[in-house]
């Protein structure tokens, strides 16, 4: 448990994500304190009106030794502008390195969209690589191998995104249905077989919710729709008829240029339902292992076996699939490198068309949390090791990394990254992360986001009940919703 206290609300949130980005996964305990610095055990950090700031490493339970650092503002930078804030935040960031002998990654960046920020300082600030490079280390202390794969990211993506610029939407439709629940989920997600009462019910709103988008968005070019949970092929092959029907009915699909359903757990699977998806033009999916290693499948509660994995994969090569995802965890409970090696190694033998690489993220929601409280570390795994050997294996497979991003409490304070073979990238996921288009989203637990092309780059959002009893009874208010949001395109 580390106890921070600060007095100055405005740099709290920073604080607390750099702090929990150095010490990940441990307790962090937050408080306002005017109290004198030195005297709780913990983080103490000060601002004065001057703009001055003390952090004090406090020895006790959190910390092993007493030291303490001082920022004092240059002559430009007012206490509180944004200017201010960024140099506490890079202050924070070096005393924090100093104290505990290393650097980050991605240095003081703790937001989610690295890359949205480093093609809009590219854009903005007319930078080349070795510009934006020098402008990410010297600005977010940022290492160099990240700032180099941001770029290269954040590149690609520019050129595959200059046909969503210019409006258009893509379309989630989330499915809160699994087979069982993996203890590291922070996803909606309900058991399918305690809740296969309300299947149908959810289904009807989906249809709702569909036709309803289909009045609302009337005279917007549909790009991208992505069904996704949960697991929507947790439903029955009938189940999963009437849903993708539905889309066909009632949405513009001969427009869309990419239509994904997450087939993620191979114990949804059978030749069934890829005649399914197949039949109603689904041209991506993702059948996901997260690992070979049977023994952490059944640790983290993912009822999968490897043959279960293989079966459906090739059920689905079978079926004609040529764009298929496979994603994967690193740092799951017990794992060392060979695991991630061996795992890694039938990825490559198998060679899907791309390749999602998670860090571990143990997340508030999640059942790990308890287990992390429980059992201690998670893995002694050498994340750098783990994700370069990941890299190599994408690069021998043909892939390049095309989309990127970061979450809070993340093991090795690491990213997510998309690696993908040319024309098999993954569009919604860039579009999401990038924010270039509206996302309309419709299920319990979704969040849609206009977003405004008129050049404010000002984004609404508007989310449903994540309670699957609420989003049943209270629809017609989120179609209302949303209607209110969408309706009136500038
Ligand atoms: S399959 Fe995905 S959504 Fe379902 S419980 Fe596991 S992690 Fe969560």
């Amino acid at each position: 448990m580390i106890s921070l206290s600060y007095n100055s609300e405005s740099l709290e949130y920073d604080a607390y994500a750099l702090l929990t980005s150095f010490y990940p996964g441990t307790e962090t305990r937050q408080s306002a304190s005017e109290e004198a610095p030195g005297v709780a055990d913990g983080l103490h950090l000060n601002a004065d009106a001057e703009g001055r700031v003390r952090l004090v490493f406090s020895a006790g339970e959190s910390f092993p030794e007493d030291k303490e650092y001082l920022y004092t503002p240059e002559k430009d930078a007012e206490p509180g502008s944004h200017e201010w804030k960024w140099a506490v935040k890079c202050f924070i960031y070096d005393a924090l390195a100093d104290y505990s002998g290393r650097n980050l990654p991605w240095g003081g960046l703790t937001g989610v969209r690295p890359t949205k920020l480093i093609l809009n300082s590219a854009r903005e600030r007319g930078l080349d690589e070795e510009e934006l490079v020098a402008y990410m280390r010297r600005q977010y202390r940022v290492s160099e191998e990240k700032a180099r794969l941001g770029y290269r990211i954040a590149m690609l993506e520019d050129s595959i995104l200059t046909p969503f610029r210019q409006g258009g939407y893509s379309m989630y439709i989330g499915i809160p249905f699994c087979p069982s629940t993996c203890l590291y989920c922070s996803f909606l997600s309900y058991p399918i077989t305690l809740h296969q009462k309300e299947v149908q019910s959810y289904l009807d709103c989906i249809e709702k919710e569909l036709k309803a988008s289909a009045e609302i968005m009337a005279k917007e070019r549909l790009d991208t729709v992505y069904i996704g949970g949960g697991t929507p092929t947790a439903l029955s092959a009938e189940e999963l008829e009437r849903l993708l029907g539905m889309v066909e009915k009632y949405l513009p699909m001969e427009q869309v240029k990419e239509f994904t359903v997450e087939a993620g757990r191979p114990d949804s699977l059978d030749a069934e339902k890829f005649r399914v998806m197949k039949a109603h033009g689904v041209d991506r999916i993702s059948v996901n292992p997260q690992t070979f290693k049977e023994e952490t499948l059944k640790l983290i509660g993912r009822r999968q076996t490897t043959q279960q994995l293989l079966e459906a994969y090739a059920l689905a090569r079978a079926e004609g699939f040529d764009n298929i995802n496979m994603d994967l965890i690193l740092g799951l409970p017990g794992e060392t490198l060979s695991d991630v090696e061996e795992t890694l190694r039938r990825v490559k033998e198998l060679a899907p068309d791309s390749l999602t690489v998670h860090s571990l993220a143990i997340k508030r929601a999640s059942k790990m949390r308890d287990w992390v409280a429980e059992h201690g570390a998670i893995s002694g795994l050498d994340y750098e090791r783990a994700m370069k050997t990941a890299q190599e294996t994408a690069a021998a497979l043909g892939m390049q990394p095309y989309y990127l991003y970061r979450q809070k409490n993340m093991a090795g304070a690491l990213e997510n990254t998309g690696f993908a073979r040319e024309g098999k990238y993954g569009l919604y996921n860039i579009v999401i992360m990038e924010e270039v288009q509206s996302i309309y989203a419709i299920g319990a637990g979704t969040v849609s986001k206009k977003v405004f092309t008129d050049g404010s780059n000002r984004i609404e959002r508007c989310d449903t009940h994540k309670d699957l009893s609420l989003y049943l009874s209270d629809i017609q208010a989120m179609i209302e919703r949303k209607r209110r949001l969408f309706g009136n395109e500038e």
